[in-house]
């Protein structure tokens, strides 16, 4: 029976080290940890995911700030606002939810994001700073992978680490950090992608697997090498009318066949997933705290 990376009391643990820290923090006499975040246009799932935000800062005693911006705002309105939050000494991190209308270059409104306050870890400075092993603030997804990792005392030293997906903010991180020296990491990495030949076979050698590839229930038993660790990091709603709200999420695993024969793997929902706010929280501590830029 394979070991369950329960994501959820994993995120849950984190928010409660942060929220003792921040009561440390204020009992010092220190400045709350500040969040801001902004949300253009009225995208549902956008709303979501900043509103989870948002309640997530008040749960660990974090300020919030949300600047709602409408769809047509121009690129340099919101290059300005990016620019005023990071003129402005109180706040500390700094999100612009994604994905952005489509007459707004996201590289160049990521790119005017202060490193310092960079704390989705998207800029070139981040990326950079991660690559060489520096102090850096690490995306969310693949952040909240690594400290899974750690947490369940997962080896990666030595071992065959198959990637699938070279995206900017899942696959392609998560290949670096395996690779870099130290825990977790250490691991022969092979970053797999659409034009990979052969991806099958390659599985099939993997200690540990990664797929972020977005296709639902892509990988099957017949992947997986017995006994490999599984990290599954895909989000796909079905329909299924057995549940009130109509749908329900599964991943880019096929869990039920999967499972038995991996000895640990990380379920949809309840895995990678809650991991990515706590990420948000922990990395916005480091920078109230300037952990990582001094
Ligand atoms: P993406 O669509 O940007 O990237 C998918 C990658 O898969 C690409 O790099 C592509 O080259 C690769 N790919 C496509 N077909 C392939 C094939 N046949 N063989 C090998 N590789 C192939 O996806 P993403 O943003 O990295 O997200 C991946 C999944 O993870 C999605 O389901 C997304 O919803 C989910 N996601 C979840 C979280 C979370 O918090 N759990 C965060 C981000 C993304």
């Amino acid at each position: 029976m394979s070991i369950l990376i329960d994501g959820k009391k994993t995120a849950q643990d984190i928010k409660n080290e942060i929220a003792a820290r921040v009561s440390e923090i204020k009992q010092e006499g220190g400045k709350q940890p500040h969040l801001a975040a902004i949300l253009v246009g009225e995208d549902g799932a956008s709303q979501t995911y900043v509103g989870a935000k948002v309640k997530a800062c008040e749960e660990v005693g974090f300020t919030s700030t949300l600047v709602r911006l409408s769809a047509d705002v121009t690129e340099e309105e919101l290059l300005r606002t990016v620019e005023d939050i990071n003129q402005n000494p109180d706040i500390d991190g700094l999100i612009v939810q994604l994905p952005l209308p489509k007459h707004i270059s996201v590289d160049k409104v990521t790119n005017r994001i202060r490193p310092e306050k960079d704390v989705d870890g998207f800029t070139p400075a981040n990326v950079g700073r991660m690559t060489l092993n520096w102090p850096a603030y690490v995306a969310a997804t693949p952040y909240g992978i690594v400290e899974l990792l750690k947490r369940y005392q997962i080896e990666t030293s030595g071992k065959h680490c198959v990637v699938i997906g070279r995206s900017h903010i899942v696959g392609s991180p998560m290949s670096i950090l395996m690779a870099r020296n130290g825990y977790p990491g250490n691991a022969t990495v092979t970053l797999t992608h659409s034009k990979t030949e052969n991806l099958a076979a390659i599985c099939q050698t993997a200690d540990i697997l990664i797929v972020a590839i977005g296709k639902p229930e892509f990988v099957t038993a017949d992947m997986v090498k017995p006994g490999a660790v599984v990290i599954d990091v895909g989000i796909h709603r079905i329909a299924d009318e057995t549940k009130k709200t109509g749908f329900r999420l599964i991943g880019d695993v096929k869990y039920d066949e999967v499972a038995p024969i991996a000895s640990a793997i990380t379920p949809v929902p309840g895995g990678v997933g809650p991991m990515t706010i706590a990420a948000l929280l922990y990395n916005t501590l480091q920078s109230a705290e300037k952990k990582v830029f001094g």
